[in-house]
């Protein structure tokens, strides 16, 4: 019987579970609204309900499911696979989501925080393939971030590595979520562009930019608009900052930029670029290549799968 993996992405807004081969080829695929605000016994029930379907397909085609890896939000203690607390789960307190799992499903389940694990993916079937160190920023609503080293995450001690996007650019900047001020997620994210916008044009929440999305900023600035394309190159600076250090502390051979953001590619690549040069070391600067992610949203299941096949073959 031939062995397959399940991979998921639970995220606060999409639940996406896969089913792969051991050498990462997407077998099967489903995506479903989480619905967080149903609570978390629904959303485990939910969670279970769509791996067992995947099991069923598996079943069919004459294989069998080896384990389960899920890439979940928040506070994660690895070991214990326990879900502390997380932003998009508000009633997520210390659940033991691998033990829920387990029982119900039977199975091998490693749980890993999402945007490590979609790290991993973008490492293993994106654009990091045949490459061992590479950083991940997710450049979406926040910036996410992920950091594999020699084929590994690094996890940290509390596995709480990789927070990129919580990198103070600005001591007394922008009141950030996490308590801190002037994080790179403050200015480099989709939410950062759109106020970098509103303040720029000086009408916070009121006036002609009120109600103004990430991509109306990005289409005025490529028709051209003068103040939305100095918001642009000033959130590509930011972000070259921020990859400067990282280029600086880590030395890795790629930087992959996801998220929604990245589709404003050309409006801050260059700045970016410019910053990195301007602040990192010469050689590790030329050398890292950033690049656009592949994998897109399907990178945080993807690499979910490889947490599960890693768990396997320890
Ligand atoms: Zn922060």
């Amino acid at each position: 019987m031939g062995q397959v993996v399940i991979g998921v992405d639970l995220g606060g807004t999409n639940l996406r579970t896969a089913l792969l081969s051991p050498d990462g080829k997407v077998l099967d695929r489903q995506k479903e609204a989480t619905q967080a605000v149903i609570g978390w016994k629904q959303v485990v029930f939910r969670l279970i309900r769509n791996i067992q379907r995947l099991e069923a397909v598996a079943r069919q085609q004459g294989m069998d499911v080896a384990a389960v890896g899920v890439g979940a939000p928040g506070v994660i203690q690895m070991d214990k696979g326990i879900v502390v607390k997380s932003p998009n789960f508000p009633d997520w307190n210390n659940l033991p989501l691998k033990d829920e799992l387990e029982r119900a499903l039977c199975l091998p389940v490693a749980i890993e925080n999402d945007a490590n694990a979609a790290a991993l993916g973008e490492q293993w079937r994106g654009a990091g393939r045949g490459i061992d160190s590479m950083i991940l920023l997710t450049l979406g609503t926040g910036v996410g971030g992920g950091i594999v080293l020699n084929d590994r995450i690094w996890q940290g001690a509390d596995g709480m590595a990789g927070e990129i996007g919580h990198m103070t650019l600005i001591p007394e900047g922008r009141q950030c979520g996490c308590g801190n001020n002037g994080c790179l997620e403050m200015y480099a994210s989709a939410r950062g562009i759109v106020r970098s916008y509103r303040e720029a044009l000086g009408s916070a929440d009121t006036g002609a930019a009120a109600g103004i999305t990430s991509e109306q900023v990005y289409q005025a600035a490529r028709g051209g608009e003068t103040v939305a394309r100095r918001v642009m190159k000033d959130m590509g600076r930011m972000l070259g900052i921020g990859i400067a250090n990282l280029i600086n502390i880590f030395n890795p051979q790629m930087i992959v930029l996801g998220g929604g953001v990245k589709d404003a590619w050309d409006l801050f690549i260059g700045a970016t670029q410019e910053e990195i040069m301007r602040r990192a070391f010469q050689v590790p600067a030329e050398r890292t290549k950033i690049v656009p992610s592949l994998l897109g949203d399907d990178a945080g299941m993807i690499g979910a799968a490889a947490v599960a096949l890693r768990a396997i073959e320890r």
